[in-house]
């Protein structure tokens, strides 16, 4: 809860590295594009979002889940962080758009995360 909204969180710095490790050119943070990805690959059209599990409330997830306390409060906040997510997704798959979301509990394996990244770039 008490994680930092950044720009440039280290989980995103993970896939960047690991991106570049496979060999891909990106862009960060195109304002043109649904809800700024992380990473986006013009020529490929594919984009990548690197989301916090508390924040973006990844189902399923331990992190995923709005805090008990002050609930009134947190609760539509990241309600709207989410329904966003899902609109600025298919926005950029309306538009022909590949996307990618890599949640933050998922970097624990960079095996794991560089075959995934290599699979959906290749
Ligand atoms: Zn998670």
């Amino acid at each position: 809860m008490s994680k930092i909204r950044s720009g440039h969180t280290k989980p995103e710095l993970i896939v960047r590295r690991v991106v570049r490790s496979l060999g891909y050119g990106y862009r960060l943070h195109r304002r043109d594009l649904p809800g700024k990805p992380d990473l986006a690959f013009f020529g490929r059209r594919k984009a990548i979002f690197v989301h916090g599990c508390f924040w973006h409330q990844h189902a399923d997830c331990r992190e995923g889940r709005p805090p008990r306390s002050n609930s009134d409060y947190w609760t539509p906040k990241l309600q709207r962080n989410v329904q966003r997510d899902q609109v600025n997704i298919k926005a950029l798959q309306d538009a022909g758009w590949q996307t990618l979301v890599i949640w933050e509990c998922e970097l624990g394996s960079e095996d794991q995360l560089r075959d995934r990244l290599g699979q959906f770039l290749g």
